[in-house]
């Protein structure tokens, strides 16, 4: 029950915090939450904020379920612990992997557990190369992934995304991962229609492979609808061109569904969203909504056979933690006792897309896009042209999320990009409030640029 200054200093002094600059802290300190609820957070002073981000795009149930705080107590008296290594398992592991078998479709029928998405794409390199080999394929190395795109802040991860800051940091990326650019029409697009310029991208893929030798590409891994990057919704013509692509010269595709799995995009899975099949999904986040820290990767027949016909030698000491597997179990229950995956379509969805979509007659916004529960907003100077704001890129967005604090709001700021992503059973009279204060938002950031 410290005053939140002295949190905040105490915070600063021993807390460094991920993607964050400590001297900005220092100077502002840290926004302290102390509890939540359904929808809502509530920070050290008091005041209570909609959370449209749901976290980290991952508290899909909403916060505050007693049923996940009981699973898990339950579940740490039971055994709080043990290992999945050396043919040992336990009952949460082995029940919530077939339950992911049964929920992912077609033959992805096989998991292996992570402690987070970053844990779950390196596990994905490895796999993949290791499949290769064991074809007696050793050349095929090779992963490509997009420029823009986040994967997670491992090596690997980091690797796989096509975020230059972070390979700035640390001599990234690994050897043997290559960039295509990203189905971004908003910005990249031109005078191509979106389906011109979504095929355009899509064919990029078929450029690399010839380039780097068909021969050593093993895999490509996309996020079905860019999350990190700025939400990034692909045009239609993009994925099925992909598919074509990646059968034609055998390559496996890599789903990664940290952000779009687990109903944020309408459906179990946002490839199922974009209508392309992989052979290996990546899962985090929404698996226990995040109350628990896990993840994994999905994988078919095929692969988990070659792979598993030699020792993997790989794995972590939480891979299938039993207490993150049953609240993962627990949540994945809740979610279809309360069909919040009809929620999303028939409820929450079509209230926010309508609500989200107005907001494009706002004089800074340009385009407005949304798919399920997740969402962007372009921020423009001029919609016809769909001009950035070239010399400040990113400040104007910045200062619209502060807004959005000050509006009692979290909504995430990508570049000039503002985006959401909020629990996936917020109601529609919360939808209307998030809405409200996006648009009061909006209109101060238009003040204060003209200022
Ligand atoms: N993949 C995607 C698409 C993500 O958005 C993230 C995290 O935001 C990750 C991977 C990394 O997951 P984690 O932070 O659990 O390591």
């Amino acid at each position: 029950h410290m005053p939140t200054s002295e949190l905040q200093a105490l915070d600063c002094a021993h807390h460094m915090h991920p993607f964050s600059n400590q001297h900005e802290l220092s100077e502002r300190g840290a926004r302290i939450i102390t509890r939540a609820k359904g929808v809502t957070l509530t920070d050290s002073d008091g005041n209570e904020i909609l959370d449209a981000m749901a976290g980290l795009w991952c508290v899909n149930i909403g916060y505050g379920r007693d049923e996940l705080a009981d699973v898990a107590a339950r579940q740490m008296r039971e055994l709080p612990y043990y290992n999945t290594f050396f043919m040992t398992t336990h009952v949460p592991a082995i029940a919530l992997s077939a339950k992911l078998a049964e929920l992912a479709p077609g033959d992805l029928n096989h998991v292996f557990f992570a402690g987070s998405g970053s844990e779950a794409n390196d596990t994905n390199i490895r796999m993949v190369r290791h499949y290769w080999s064991a074809k007696g394929k050793p050349n095929k190395s090779v992963i490509i992934s997009r420029k823009n795109a986040y994967h997670g802040s491992t090596l690997g991860g980091a690797s796989l995304g096509g975020m230059v800051p972070m390979h700035q940091q640390g001599g990234l990326p690994i050897p043997d991962v290559y960039h295509i650019g990203q189905p971004n029409w908003w910005t990249e697009g031109g005078d191509m229609s979106p389906n011109e310029f979504g095929l355009s991208r899509a064919q990029g893929l078929e450029h690399a492979i010839l380039e780097l030798g068909e021969d050593r590409v093993a895999a490509f891994i996309a996020e079905p609808i860019q999350g990190a990057g700025g939400v990034i919704l692909p045009p239609e013509s993009y994925f099925p061109e992909i598919q074509r692509i990646c059968d034609k010269y055998d390559i496996l595709l890599i789903a990664d569904e940290v952000i779009c799995g687990f109903g944020r995009t309408g459906n179990w899975f946002g490839s199922q969203t974009v209508g392309w099949t992989p052979h290996i999904m990546t899962i985090a986040k929404g698996l226990s909504s995040g109350y628990a820290p896990i993840g994994g990767s999905i994988v078919c027949d095929e692969v988990a056979n070659v792979v598993g016909s030699t020792e993997f030698n790989h794995g972590y000491t939480y891979s299938g933690h039993p207490v993150a597997s049953a609240v993962a179990l627990e949540n994945l229950r809740i979610m279809e006792e309360e069909n919040v995956i009809g929620h999303v379509q028939d409820v929450a969805g079509p209230h926010l897309k309508q609500k989200w979509e107005a907001l494009s007659d706002h004089p800074l916004v340009g385009e407005a896009k949304i798919v399920g529960m997740m969402g962007s907003i372009a921020l423009t100077p001029d919609k016809s042209t769909r001009a950035p704001f070239a010399a400040t890129a990113g400040t104007v967005g910045l200062i619209c999320r502060e807004f959005c604090f000050a509006n009692n709001l979290v909504m995430r700021h990508v570049g000039d990009r503002m985006i959401i992503a909020p629990p996936l059973v917020i109601q529609p009279d919360e939808i209307d409030v998030l809405v409200n204060r996006a648009r009061r938002a909006l209109d101060q950031t238009l003040l204060e640029i003209k200022a």
